[in-house]
């Protein structure tokens, strides 16, 4: 492959300086890219440019020129290449971060299709106050399961606490002013406009009850996982983990598809809920931390046990119809209810699960601990304000800490680079890596070349760099 011309380069040093006007940005881009030879790769740089300049651009070029620039520009593959100048040796520490975008390759439906699927669940159940929700929100466009469930247990906690009710109201209805005669008179025509006298009125047991059809059906969705299998981007990690000691794998996804890679190699698990109840130490276990439960997990609601049942064994029970999926059972221990133990992307949720504790903070430990974070279709998502604290800080005190992300979605690494920027003096943003591609494709091949296994190294420097630590 050509390498990038000097004069790409030169240009992309303006463009980082932004010593000029907009209008001459587009025509630098336009001649640039009449100009460059057919085969010249473009740096991933020019999708940040093109989108800054893309909007007015339109306004400005012809029509058959800004779709033709546009087309170049689409066709740039954002691929960081130092990403395969990596090389690690025994001792580089890498933490794996595995989201939603991991398990999509095992046919795992993205979040973003998990509600639909969620109404289309409840209207087999025929309950009316579902029906209206469903209409209710599908008439304004709510179409994140975060968002409906996240509503739904606060709604609950503020029902059952009376002051908290009033609170909320005076913190996003009224801000304390004083209503107006007017805009009581208009109440009257608009009665959807619940005030503070209505706190009284709340049917707290119809609230509670709705969340726990809700917290149900959620758990019906993910156990269609069930039946998931590992994919290629699972068993490029098995075959990384079984050559290098230093690895630790998070993952936010309840799908048992990462433990079952694991589990079919022979190897044991770490992590999980049971080995932190047991206090076992295996060291030669790989530790897998589910961040946010797991479909094998359950948790009682009366003695708050937690506990973990054979994945491999449920799986096959299931399987050959010999059990149904446990959405609700009955608790060994105390006769209690006991349900899987997922948790539902809420920033505060797992204050409600003790045991999750322990594992929340080995997967900081983890992330801090890491030479390179490798993070797989994770979308940080503003539900997990947490698992984002706890990168940045990571980031902020391990300082030659790398992160390499790989996501199909393009925007994911400039908005990440520039955040943390803003948040962190100094910040070097090369720090983080970018590779917008399948992770099943692309994931592999990185594994291989760090550990400088990969059959052909396109162009790698001949001196593989020295481990961080
Ligand atoms: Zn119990």
């Amino acid at each position: 492959m050509k390498e990038i011309s000097e004069g790409q380069r030169s240009l992309l040093e303006q463009f980082r300086r932004q010593g000029h006007s907009i209008d001459r940005g587009i025509n630098l881009i336009y001649h640039f890219v009449r100009q460059k030879s057919e085969d010249e790769p473009l740096d991933p740089a020019w999708t940040t440019i093109w989108d800054k300049h893309k909007k007015y651009a339109r306004t400005r070029l012809p029509r058959s020129l800004f779709k033709s620039i546009d087309e170049t520009l689409a066709r740039i593959e954002l691929i960081d290449k130092e990403v395969f100048g990596i090389r690690i040796n025994e001792n580089t520490r890498i933490t794996f971060l595995l989201g939603a975008g991991a398990s999509t390759p095992s046919g795992i439906p993205a979040v973003d299709k998990l509600l639909s699927e969620l109404w289309k669940r409840a209207r087999k159940i025929g309950r009316e106050d579902l029906d209206r929700l469903a209409k209710w929100c599908n008439e304004r466009g709510i179409t994140n399961i975060e968002d409906l469930l996240t509503a739904a247990y606060i709604s609950n906690f503020a029902a059952k606490n009376r002051n908290i009710t009033s609170l909320l109201d005076y913190f996003i209805f009224s801000g304390g002013r004083e209503v107006s005669e007017e805009e009581e008179e208009e109440e009257e025509y608009l009665p959807s406009r619940h005030r503070p006298s209505i706190t009284s009125e709340i049917d707290v047991s119809s609230i509670s009850s709705l969340q726990d059809t809700l917290q149900t059906l959620f758990a019906l969705l993910t156990s269609t996982m069930i039946s998931a299998v590992p994919n290629h981007a699972n068993e490029a990690i098995v075959d990384f983990v079984k050559e290098h000691k230093e690895t630790t794998i998070i993952t936010t996804n309840y799908d048992g598809c990462m433990d079952e890679a694991l589990l079919r190699t022979g190897m044991g698990l770490k992590g999980t809920i049971a080995s932190h109840n047991e206090h076992r130490d295996n060291s030669d276990a790989v530790e897998l931390i589910k961040m946010h439960g797991s479909i094998n997990w359950a948790y009682c609601d009366s003695c708050h046990d937690a506990r973990e049942f054979d994945l491999l064994e449920l799986k096959k029970l299931y399987e050959e119809d010999k059990i149904s999926y446990p959405v609700m059972g009955i608790c060994k221990n105390c006769g209690g209810l006991r349900r899987p133990l997922l948790v539902p992307p809420l920033s505060f949720k797992f204050l409600m699960f003790p045991d999750l504790v322990n594992i929340w903070n080995s997967a900081r430990q983890s992330i801090e601990g890491a030479d390179y974070l490798v993070v797989v279709g994770y979308s940080f998502s503003e539900a997990d304000a947490y698992i984002m604290k706890v990168i940045s800080r990571s980031m902020f005190i391990t300082k030659n800490q790398k992160m390499i992300i790989i996501n199909t979605n393009k925007n994911l690494v400039p908005v990440l680079r520039e955040r943390f920027s803003a948040h962190l003096d100094g910040f070097d943003d090369r720090r983080i890596l970018q590779v917008c591609k399948n992770c099943e494709e692309i994931l592999p091949n990185i594994l291989k070349s760090i550990r400088g296994k990969a059959r052909k190294n396109k162009k790698t420097k001949s001196t593989p760099k020295k481990s961080t630590r």
